[in-house]
């Protein structure tokens, strides 16, 4: 059978010229960077120039502000951290309420540790207004953190504006970017941000591998201590295969979104959009009129749940996901879709397509025709007219 693979928000295929550029990293150049022999030097060089051209990617103004980690997850656990033992005093932490559970599970334990926490939600749209953040961010605030784009619906959130507030008023601004960074481009030297997190495997880098960009590294405070690798910022040996994958992958990103992809990608995605709304009744679209990311629809068919949906078209052919990969493990209704202002049964009816610069216009059609035929059978089944 055909796979036709529509959840690229939880992973990508590693591109088949980031694996040509990792695989000498196994097998012929092993050294540790830290060596002072040639192995270790060739791997030294190599870290140096994986780390310019992810700097490049985000428009870092130098590469020694980007610090690799183990992916997303650690980037804003650390990014977390540092802001709070900057400020051991403050006790209030405002974000989205639509953040990863990167952001949110370390915030929860926060809470029963003490700390306030002001999450702000979105409209049914998923539209989140900087004004409710202005409201809640003063000079009490330990830091204030909004992802740049939503992995589940990919609607886009107005960070830069938010930004400017907290630098205004001495507040740690932290931005998860992983669903934004290889799918638009970004200056982020060009805004108030002291800390972003970026992950290679939603760009066709490799899994286990991302990076923390901090505008200010002399102030950051490390997570992990041990060796004194990352100039003191994040120890442990460095995975310098994953880290070569992870420069390859930025670079080939940085070309694509330079050769007008991303409009490429957003066509493919409206398209299907489009043929899904026209065949069938009872169809939403989830921040529909958000502006969203160029490769993500998320739909919400009246009378079907996400997970019945996910499991039939995945007999069908096609991968996709009902919400974020973490939430749909755990059977749970959408933590975004509630956010909105869904109600529970609708939250629990959510179909996420998320597209790839690979995937193709019979893809597409694909796509469409299985969404179609599960629906139908799933509401026949349910004996829905
Ligand atoms: N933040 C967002 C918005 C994500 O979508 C993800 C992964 O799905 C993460 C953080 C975690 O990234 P990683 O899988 O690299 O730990």
């Amino acid at each position: 059978m055909q796979i036709c693979y529509l959840d690229n928000n939880a992973t990508t295929r590693v591109a088949p010229q980031v694996l040509a550029e990792m695989t000498p990293w196994f097998v012929e150049d092993y050294g540790n960077a830290s060596s002072l022999h040639v192995l270790g030097e060739r791997a030294a060089d190599a870290l140096a120039r994986a780390r310019a051209r992810v700097a490049r990617l985000i428009g870092a103004r130098s590469p020694e502000q980007v610090v690799f980690t183990s992916g997303g997850t650690e980037s804003d656990n650390a990014a977390l951290h540092s802001a709070l033992r900057r400020s051991p005093d403050r006790r209030r932490i405002v974000v989205s309420a639509v953040e990863h559970e990167a952001v949110l599970a370390p915030l929860a334990r926060l809470e029963s540790d003490g700390y306030e926490i002001v999450r702000i939600a979105p409209d049914r749209e998923g539209h989140l207004d900087p004004a409710r953040f202005f409201e809640a961010i003063d000079e009490r605030c330990a830091l204030a953190a909004v992802m740049a784009a939503n992995n589940e619906t990919g609607a886009l959130h107005d960070w830069p504006a938010i930004g400017e507030h907290c630098a205004a008023r001495g507040v740690p601004f932290h931005v998860d970017a992983v669903q934004w960074v290889g799918k638009l481009p970004l200056d982020v030297a060009a805004h108030r941000v002291d800390t972003l997190a970026i992950s290679a495997h939603k760009f066709h880098g490799p899994k286990g591998i991302g990076a923390l960009y901090l505008r200010d590294p002399k102030s950051f405070q490390p997570w992990i201590h041990g060796g004194g690798q990352e100039q003191q910022r994040r120890a442990g040996t460095e995975n310098l295969p994953a880290i070569v994958g992870f420069g390859a992958a930025a670079e080939s990103a940085t070309q694509w979104l330079a050769q007008g992809g991303p409009a490429r990608v957003a066509a493919r995605r409206d398209a299907l959009q489009e043929q899904v709304v026209a065949a069938l009744a009872g169809v939403r679209v989830h921040a529909g009129r958000a502006p969203r990311t160029c490769n993500t629809l998320n739909l919400g068919f009246d009378d079907v749940s996400g997970e019945a949906l996910v499991m039939l078209l995945s007999e069908f052919g096609v991968c996709a996901s009902a919400g974020s990969a973490c939430a749909s493990s755990r059977h749970a209704p959408s933590h975004v879709l509630l956010a909105m202002g869904f109600d529970e049964p609708s939250a629990s009816r959510s179909l996420r397509l998320s597209l790839s610069r690979e995937t193709t216009d019979a893809e597409v059609a694909h796509a469409v025709d299985a969404v179609v035929k599960a629906v139908q059978t799933l509401r026949a089944l349910a004996g829905v007219p």
